[in-house]
């Protein structure tokens, strides 16, 4: 039987050799996850930058670095979660990936999910929330923070750390101050797990 390393690099193998969208083309690597498998939290973001194109890794350029920053501030340990993406390869310019882009992708993304099985999935901006709860009239605004149950999995939306960049100051209620709380809460949840 295959360990859940091995499962996954069977997944990771396939997603390296995809052409089922058009952002195959420009790829100059796939951005297949970061952090540990058997963590109880999974993040999933919404596409590859230009650093995760080049390096194959998630959050690290700029927007990244700052959800690990508030991450490691907030108590999370390298085992606490699992990062992916609803695309893993980088959609040109940096544009939004597509719904037909993120559909073509979603099966991978799905394996993911079912191997890592994570306690709560962590929806990392409006584009990742718009893959799972499909409430038009949902915004990451009124969404975040809020534990969504769907099937048999939990989803907890948070704000893109693309959209703290804009925001300096974390003054109480502030975009950086909802940010904190909300990475708060999850720790606190997965302390419980
Ligand atoms: Fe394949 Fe996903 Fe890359 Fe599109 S984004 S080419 S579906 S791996």
């Amino acid at each position: 039987m295959q360990t859940l390393q091995e499962q996954l690099n069977v997944i990771k193998e396939k997603v390296q050799k995809c052409t089922n969208c058009s952002l195959c083309k420009n790829r100059t690597k796939i951005v297949f996850s970061d952090g540990c498998e058997t963590a109880p939290i999974m993040f999933i973001g919404e596409a590859p930058g230009k650093n995760e194109d080049e390096t194959g890794i998630p959050f690290i350029g700029r927007a990244g670095q700052l959800l690990r920053k508030y991450m490691f501030e907030c108590g999370f340990e390298a085992n606490d979660f699992y990062i992916a993406n609803t695309v893993k390869c980088r959609p040109p310019e940096n544009r939004k990936p597509t719904k037909e882009e993120k559909s073509a992708c979603f099966d991978f993304l799905n394996s993911q999910i079912e191997l890592i099985n994570p306690k709560y999935i962590i929806l990392v901006g409006a584009t990742a929330l718009e893959s799972f709860i499909l409430d038009r009239k949902l915004s990451i605004t009124k969404a975040r923070g809020q534990i969504f149950e769907i099937g048999n999995r939990k989803f907890i939306p948070i704000f893109h750390p693309s959209y703290l960049l804009r925001y300096f100051n974390e003054y109480e209620g502030s975009p950086r101050d909802l940010f904190r709380k909300d990475l708060l809460m999850i720790k606190s949840l997965i302390k419980e797990v």
